[in-house]
């Protein structure tokens, strides 16, 4: 990326990755300036963000909070432009003079502007799964056309990535064939998530209070609940199949409890290649942020890696992701009923009007009455994406509430 001045938008910066790319960008300071930063409702962070990095822009999506700051301090805050909405979202992903966007918004709802970015050539730090899950074929034909580069900063595929370019292989990510023949298997690490020692019947009496506790990586809500479903493993194997284009029989999940190893790359010649790190995201993102030198220097004293156990993932134990192996095989738009499907569940999860276990029963039903078609534009998937979602809530209502 060379030591020109890079200017960075950040789409989320008030969860926990957009968080720890500030922290890593601000020790990076001479390499980066912020130009745009954003938040739904967390406005009382963004002020804080707004102080200390001094964005051009920072953009509030949400209509209520983004009335109240202005109310409170004026459109221009310590000379940010403060913009609401989507509107603001795809100004700054897609400004000239911005070269990288980090995409750290959680959920569907940040298609466009990553689309935004993708037309206007920048790079692009995705964080945000479910995009790739439900639009995957339509981000890589629209990258395929552009000059833009897309590296994943969630972890397991920063470190598939990471062990990838240090074996001498390239970086391929919009290429149906080079991986191929070259890499033999893709493996995942799952922490298991706070309930994996739980017996089935404990399960129906989870609250949201329970299943927002990781065990070892600290992140939002949303991606809390999807761990402890392993719908979050379902939803990284098919952004590894949609990233790396192997088969799926290729790409499998293991067992990982201490979340020190985070992906394994299997070649050829027998040799199997880890990515070991303390979890933390500030690791991976750095890499992104560098990419391809490593310039960050990482904080921390002496880790410890002994203790390393690995398990076998169990279809039966954790419906979701059986529900998501199958829908990578499927492929079409499966991807986006499972995950439109799933982020409604979680939203009744949080608000406790479904049990946890209802959740992979209503993606299953969701799944089970939908029709498989391929989108071929942008428009047809947000369509789909809005029909399946009110779909799940007519399901939720005749059946589980
Ligand atoms: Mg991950």
């Amino acid at each position: 990326m060379g030591y020109g001045m890079n200017y960075i938008s950040i789409l989320g910066s008030t969860g926990s990755v957009g968080i720890n790319s500030l922290s890593v960008i601000s020790s990076l300071i001479k390499n980066f300036t912020i130009y745009g930063i954003s938040c739904n409702k967390n406005i009382l962070l963004l002020e804080k963000q707004i102080i200390s990095y001094k964005p051009k822009i920072a953009v509030i999506t949400d209509k209520k909070s983004y009335e109240t700051f202005i109310k409170e301090k004026g459109k221009i805050f310590h000379g940010t432009n403060i913009i609401f909405g989507d509107e603001g979202l795809e100004l700054i992903s897609s400004k000239d003079i911005v070269s990288t966007v980090i995409a750290a918004i959680v959920g569907f709802s940040c298609i466009n502007p990553v689309i935004s970015a993708i037309h206007e050539n920048k790079v692009i730090l995705i964080a945000n799964k479910e995009i790739l899950v439900s639009a995957g074929d339509i981000i890589i034909s629209e990258l395929n056309k552009s000059n833009a580069t897309i590296l994943p900063i969630d972890s397991e595929h920063n470190a598939l990535l990471q062990v990838i370019l240090s074996s001498g292989l390239e970086y391929k990510i919009n290429d149906k064939e080079y991986y191929k023949n070259k890499i033999k298997k893709l493996i995942l690490t799952a922490s298991g998530g706070p309930f994996y020692d739980y017996k089935t019947k404990d399960l129906k009496s989870i609250s949201p209070k329970d299943a927002v506790q990781h065990p070892t990586w600290s992140m939002g809500k949303k991606i809390s609940v999807d761990s402890a479903t392993m719908m979050n493993k379902g939803l990284e194997i098919i952004e590894a199949k949609i990233l790396f284009n192997l088969e799926l029989d290729n790409i499998r999940a293991i067992v990982h409890r201490q979340s020190k190893v985070h992906a394994l790359v299997e070649f050829f010649d027998g040799t199997v290649i880890a990515h070991m790190s303390k979890p933390d995201m500030k690791i991976p993102i750095s890499y992104a942020l560098t990419y391809p030198e490593r310039i960050y220097e990482y904080n921390s004293s002496d880790y410890d890696y002994s203790d390393l156990s690995f398990e076998k993932l169990s279809l039966e134990q954790f419906p979701c992701y059986r529900l998501s192996r199958n829908v990578a095989k499927l492929g079409k738009n499966s991807g986006l009923i499972l995950n439109a499907a799933n982020e409604i569940s979680v939203e009744y999860f949080l608000k406790e009007e479904i049990l946890f276990t209802d959740i992979p029963r209503i993606i299953e039903d969701v799944l089970e009455g939908s029709e498989f078609i391929a989108h071929s534009d942008i428009k047809s998937v947000l369509e789909n994406d809005i029909e399946i979602r009110k779909n799940t809530k007519k399901i939720i209502k005749q059946k589980y509430s």
